[in-house]
């Protein structure tokens, strides 16, 4: 049967989007295609909530856009500190190191936040270039609050960089307001667009600390000097020419733009934050627990839950996907097979989450489990009631 990919990314993509992808490819310097380049880079300052940012799409995946964050910003021997809530946090570590930096990484106990006393404590030791914040980390389901940590770099002279690839245009951002110079995606999650661009906004503080740069950036795809007059170029309907951009995901990209644009971001949000709310009131009527030990830390756009006592996760998973629901196992090397994840976020409606509560309470009786048919549906309608 046809299969409702409920992942945290690749998540299910509107028609009009994949129409748009299977367009006959154009020339990278046609008229029409540099118009969908430089509309993109416009709306994208629209969903990042950032007038002033500059934008960037670059082929590629999320981690591209870590990659050029840390390429371009870091410098050998700064100090960069790590706010880490999971597998994402690390990574943001591994690639930071690579181009010599000094890191230090503040790990939030499983479930929980990195208290910001210990960040200011941190920052308070001085002369830290940078910070990084993952916004909601993939594989615990744990939001972060940004923007208080934005402050706080602010006061201390550092610039901060949000890997967004999990809460860009799902959970609220407000780039300029909040003072955060670097917040980066992917294509392939809330933006709504399959997998295969790297989009990243640098604040104009982001850019002046790029161009005092001392030494060259050490990767020649992600450095922004290549990268920077094609932007200018594209914005300014110009013809140019690095590395061939993905045309067609290019215009599948501008069509979810203004498809996100057209909801609104605030409505956006919230859609998110009512239907995570009530898929959480599902899943605990299910007497299974999540992962984030407080509900003002659960992301609105995946949720990461335990498998209950007793029960093989496998057997779960397998179970769930043979109703054609297909959700994501653990990612957590620690805890890898006691957990699995559900994306909730892009074009995702009430109607999708009553499937994803449906097969997984159905899998969840077949395995002999002692809970009550329709409980589930039952909490996830009572709350949307509530708040409608
Ligand atoms: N950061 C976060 C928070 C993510 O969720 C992901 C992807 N799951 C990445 C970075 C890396 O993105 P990609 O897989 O597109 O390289």
């Amino acid at each position: 049967g046809r299969k409702l990919l409920m992942i945290p990314g690749p998540i299910e993509f509107e028609p009009e989007v994949l129409q748009a992808l299977g367009m006959s490819t154009t020339s990278h310097v046609a008229p029409d295609f540099i118009e969908v380049f430089g509309n993109s880079l416009e709306l994208m300052r629209k969903v990042w909530k950032s007038p002033k940012g500059q934008a960037f799409i670059v082929s590629g995946t999320g981690t591209l856009a870590m990659d050029m964050a840390a390429a371009n910003l870091i410098e050998q021997g700064d100090r960069v500190l790590v706010i880490s809530t999971g597998y994402f946090g690390k990574r943001f570590k591994d690639i930071l190191d690579r181009y010599g930096a000094n890191t230090t990484i503040l790990e939030a106990p499983l479930g929980e936040v990195v208290p910001l006393e210990a960040i200011e404590k941190e920052l308070k030791t001085g002369s830290f270039k940078a910070l990084t914040i993952t916004h909601v980390d993939t594989s615990t389901g744990i939001l972060v609050d940004p923007k208080p940590i934005a402050k706080l770099a602010q006061k201390y002279n550092t610039l901060s960089i949000l890997d967004g690839v999990c809460s860009v245009a799902g959970e609220e951002i407000n780039q300029d307001e909040w003072g955060l110079d670097v917040v980066l995606t992917g294509s392939q999650k809330a933006i709504g667009v399959p997998p295969g661009l790297a989009l990243l906004m640098a604040s104009e503080k982001a850019m002046e600390v790029w161009k005092k740069r001392k030494t060259p950036v050490c990767n020649y795809y992600a450095d922004w000097n290549n990268w920077l007059p094609i932007m200018t170029a594209y914005e300014e309907r110009r013809p140019s020419y690095f590395g061939t951009p993905a045309v067609n995901l290019i215009v599948a990209l501008e069509t979810s733009l203004k498809i996100i644009c057209k909801e609104g971001m605030d409505k956006r949000v919230k859609r998110h934050q009512l239907l995570a709310k009530a898929f959480r009131a599902g899943i605990t009527a299910l007497d299974l627990e999540i992962l984030p030990k407080t509900k003002q830390i659960a992301a609105n756009t995946l949720t990461a839950v335990y498998y209950p006592k007793g029960i093989d996760g496998a057997a779960l998973l397998s179970k769930i996907a043979s109703s054609d629901v297909i959700v994501a196992g653990g990612l957590l090397s620690e805890i890898k097979t006691s957990y699995f994840r559900i994306g909730h976020m892009g074009s995702v409606s009430s109607n999708d989450l009553l499937a994803v509560l449906g097969a997984i309470e159905r899998a969840l009786l077949e395995l002999g489990q002692n809970i009550v048919s329709g409980n589930s549906l039952q909490a996830f309608q009572n709350e949307l009631l509530r708040s409608n």
